[in-house]
């Protein structure tokens, strides 16, 4: 019943069986976005391929249990525990509270959700940091007691030196790159490596904190990566099944939670996170005065465009999550108008084949059920292979041209909208004839090919109780809505 899927696992760097760890449930936990200011279409690209892999994975069978937080508070300018906290900054630079920010840039990032058809409700949590502050000094005081923290001027320490295999994401040389030409310090810390666990707020009263707590160690405020420790096991558990993010937060990020979250295991052998994924950036082409190159769209750069500014523009912003989806989530793609141009005929001409499936039946026409197998199980292949997107992408576009029914191209159609989220169905959603009377029909369908007429009579019964009638021709049936006079 559960399809095997395949995953690409940054730890182990090779791709691998999903194996959750309870039976049909799949625990995912997303690092969300940090509400400062207006997520950009690179973060949205992240949030697409978070929203894939859980449709991919009911579409496998499982049933994804996925938390997506918010980051509002303890993210700060510099990833060396040092600078601002990016929603304190913001706060101060806008002259409003910095609860105040974070309600209008969640709230953006909830609408930019609804927009690319991440469907909020079929998540299991979007947790505020804030909501969480007693679970992370919990989980703090764990470390603790464990012998993995240290005391500085400026907060408590999680002394990496301490925790075995330290880094197992790799990538955290150029960590220590940075912290060489790095200006400013944090005075005490003993390696470059350590994190803040808690911050202590600043003294002086022209640094006040608006978000600040008391703590066993003094007031202040939990450092960044500990919330996500914390909240993904309130939510999930000690040990979760999938872990998501984009790139950057590997090497510092991801490799912290690790620590914070195994630091306090008794064994081992028990783990974090089964399966980490990360999904690469979204460029954009700077021009320069001397040339063009691509680079990182991010907010700190200033290069950024948000789902509303295209939406502005007068683009669907359907076109941008098929434009995501044109592109396998590990590779780097460069965002431009064009790209955005062509997505959006590609996904027109996918909506002109849904129009011409979704009026097969009118006039009446053939309802004769046979099931898609070869290129509905050809396509969730591609899914299962590590969310193998564009391919499934093309064939979408196959079926169209492909000798299938009207039938069978309807059912693909329904199938693969529900696994890309497309929403390719939204402007027929009130002509076509509703899933639960297609499956009573194809039921009744197989009661007479295998001549059992009481059972076909039945169900006959059944759909016109519901407003259908269905006719039997000589080699098919057909379905229509009775409309009263
Ligand atoms: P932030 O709001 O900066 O905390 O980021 C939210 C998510 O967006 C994180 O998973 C980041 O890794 C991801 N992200 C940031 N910039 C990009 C980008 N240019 N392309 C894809 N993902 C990004
Ligand atoms: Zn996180």
């Amino acid at each position: 019943m559960f399809q095997p899927i395949f995953l690409y696992s940054t730890l182990t760097k090779t791709k691998v069986q999903l194996m959750p760890l309870r039976s049909h449930e799949v625990s995912v936990y997303s690092c969300g976005p940090t509400v400062y200011s207006a997520p950009h279409i690179g973060n949205m690209r992240t949030f697409v391929f978070a929203d894939t892999l859980r449709r991919v994975l009911c579409v496998g069978g499982y049933t994804p249990k996925h938390v997506i937080n918010i980051t509002d508070v303890g993210h700060l300018v510099s990833d060396a525990d040092n600078g601002e906290d990016k929603i304190e900054k913001e706060s101060k630079k806008m002259g409003v509270t910095a609860k105040d920010i974070v309600k209008k840039y969640s709230d953006m990032f909830f609408s930019d959700l609804q927009a690319l058809n991440i469907p909020k409700n079929k998540f299991f949590a979007f947790p505020f940091a804030t909501e969480y502050i007693e679970e992370q000094i919990q989980q703090i005081q764990l470390l603790e007691i464990k012998g993995l923290t240290y005391r500085i001027e400026d907060g408590i320490y999680f002394d990496t030196k301490k925790f075995k295999n330290y880094g197992a994401l790799g990538d955290i040389a150029h960590i220590e790159i940075q912290a060489g030409a790095r200006v400013e310090h944090v005075l005490g810390k003993k390696d470059v490596h350590d994190f803040a666990l808690w911050k202590f707020s600043p003294k002086s009263s022209t640094q006040q904190r608006q978000q600040e707590w008391n703590s066993p160690w003094g007031v202040g405020f939990p450092g960044w990566h500990i919330e996500c420790s914390a909240m993904a096991k309130s939510l999930l558990g000690e040990t979760i099944d999938i872990h998501t993010g984009g790139i950057d937060l590997a090497p510092v990020h991801h490799n912290n939670e690790i620590a914070q979250s195994e630091g306090i295991f008794d064994t081992p052998q028990k783990k974090f996170v089964s399966i980490w994924m990360h999904s690469e950036h979204m460029l954009i082409q700077t021009k320069t005065q001397e040339n063009s190159q691509a680079e990182k769209m991010s907010k700190s750069l200033g290069n950024i465009f948000t789902v509303s500014d295209l939406v502005e523009k007068g683009y669907d912003p359907l076109a941008i999550r098929y434009l995501f989806l044109q592109t396998h989530y590990q590779s780097q793609f460069s965002f431009t108008m064009a790209s955005l141009d062509a997505a959006e005929k590609g996904l027109s001409r996918l909506r002109e084949k849904i129009y011409n499936v979704t009026h097969w039946y009118t006039p009446i026409q053939a309802i004769f059920y046979k099931k898609p197998t070869v290129h509905m199980t050809t396509f969730n292949n591609f899914l299962f292979d590590n969310l193998s997107t564009p391919q499934a992408i093309a064939c979408m576009h196959e079926w169209g041209n492909a000798s299938l029914s009207l039938v069978e191209q309807y059912m693909l159609y329904k199938h693969a909208d529900q696994a890309l989220g497309l929403d390719l169905f939204k402007k027929e959603e009130i002509e076509i004839i509703p899933d639960e009377i297609l499956e009573l029909s194809i039921e009744r369908n197989v009661a007479r090919e295998k001549k059992n007429f009481e059972e076909a009579d039945r169900l006959r019964k059944l759909i016109e109780s519901k407003g259908y009638t269905v006719k039997d021709r000589e080699k098919n049936t057909t379905v229509q809505k009775i409309f009263h006079k």
